[in-house]
């Protein structure tokens, strides 16, 4: 009950200060508008009409000038007269809405007035115009229309501009997918392909150099007495080691070279348009670059001790009459990886000198 009588009195209160309370503040003061006519007097018209909204006024007295005006400040409404020597306002407008694009002027809007009572409506937006009046125009109508016109250009401004976010979240997306799709791929130790895209690519590459009947080479490399390395020096030590040799191979291979860890020490590498010969010798430059590196252990007792270590590579090339498939190649790269461990280990075995079972 006390409510509704405060609402009484409040309302009734309120209602008496109505016409005392100033104008409601424009939402759109303080945005520029472009005034052109070829008539000084009409301009300073427009502007008394519009003089109680709080707007900023630029004034062009041709459409020449009116251009340069738009270049430089960017208005963000025109009221432009159609009827102007040289070029009048309806070239304007189009030259205006032709470079409305990215990098141009953007959406500025543009009311056309002109004196000809003939051009209705339509036929002014036709024109390229986004409102029309005829003069003598009343300056209540004119008011309204601006505030609507900056109203239109408001909201287009606010879609660019969330256009353009959406832009470059797409393209964040984008690239967060490919670091994830890159991560996927990767194996966390040593930084190498993992496994499962390895198996992604070898077929693919044994399609293509089926395909094309362009040479390929499959290349396995297994640490030597790893287990012994771990068992004496601890598994972050043979973390280390393992992770130079992947360094290693990776360095000594090409770059179209298609690098991954296979397997706990084991390391395959795929070298496409690489022939028997080729691929015997890089796989022997790896393994002499993973015999030269130099390692050192700290001892309990403070003592550095020097640590080498060795692998032993399996390499089988296609085209070959034996190897039709992946897995085939892949069968004769690894019989040979254990030809070489069966040999003594740190050597090169390679399936077209008949390492093959
Ligand atoms: P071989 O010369 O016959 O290859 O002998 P090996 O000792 O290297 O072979 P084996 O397969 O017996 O041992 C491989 C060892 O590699 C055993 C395993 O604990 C170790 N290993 C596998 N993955 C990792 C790893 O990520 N880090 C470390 N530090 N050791 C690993
Ligand atoms: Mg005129
Ligand atoms: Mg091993
Ligand atoms: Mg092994």
């Amino acid at each position: 009950m006390r409510l509704h009588g405060d609402m009484v009195d409040g309302s009734s209160k309120r209602m008496g200060e109505v016409a005392r309370r100033p104008p409601l503040a424009n939402p759109y003061a303080g945005r520029t508008i472009l005034v052109v006519d070829d008539e000084p007097a009409n301009i300073r018209h427009v502007r008394e009409g519009l003089a109680a909204h709080g707007y900023l006024f630029r004034e062009a007295t041709d459409g020449a000038e009116a251009l340069r005006s738009i270049r430089e400040a960017r208005p963000d409404l025109i009221v432009m007269d159609v009827e102007m020597p040289r070029l009048g306002g309806v070239e304007v407008c189009r030259i205006i809405k032709a470079n409305a694009g990215d990098g141009g002027f953007g959406f500025i809007p543009i009311i056309l007035v002109t004196g000809r009572q003939v051009a209705g409506k339509v036929e002014g937006l036709e024109l390229g115009a986004d409102d029309y009046l005829v003069k003598p125009f009343d300056m209540m109508e004119l008011g309204a229309r601006v505030k609507s016109m900056l109203r239109l250009k408001k909201l287009q401004d606010e879609l660019v501009e969330k256009n353009r976010e959406l832009d470059r979240a797409n393209k964040e997306l984008a690239q967060k997918r490919e670091e994830l799709l890159a991560l996927t791929r990767t194996d966390g130790l040593t930084n190498l392909h993992n496994r499962r895209y390895f198996e992604e690519r070898l077929t693919e590459e044994f399609v293509r150099a089926s395909r094309y009947r362009t040479p390929l080479s499959l290349v396995m490399l297994d640490i030597d007495h790893f287990k012994h390395i771990n068992d004496t020096y601890g598994h972050p030590f043979g973390d280390e080691v393992l992770r130079a040799v992947a360094r290693t191979v990776r360095a000594r291979l090409r770059e179209v070279d298609f690098v991954a860890r296979y397997g706990g020490e084991e390391i395959v590498a795929l070298l496409p348009a690489t022939g028997p010969n080729e691929a015997r010798g890089a796989c022997e430059r790896v393994r002499e670059a993973i015999a030269a590196l130099q390692f050192e252990h700290q001892a309990p007792d403070g003592t550095m001790q020097p640590v080498r270590c060795t692998a032993s590579l399996g390499v089988a090339s296609i085209p070959n009459s034996e190897l039709l498939s992946s897995e085939n190649l892949m069968r004769a790269a690894d019989t040979c990886l254990y030809a070489a461990k069966a040999a003594g280990r740190n050597c090169v075995r390679q399936h077209e000198e008949g390492c093959s079972e």
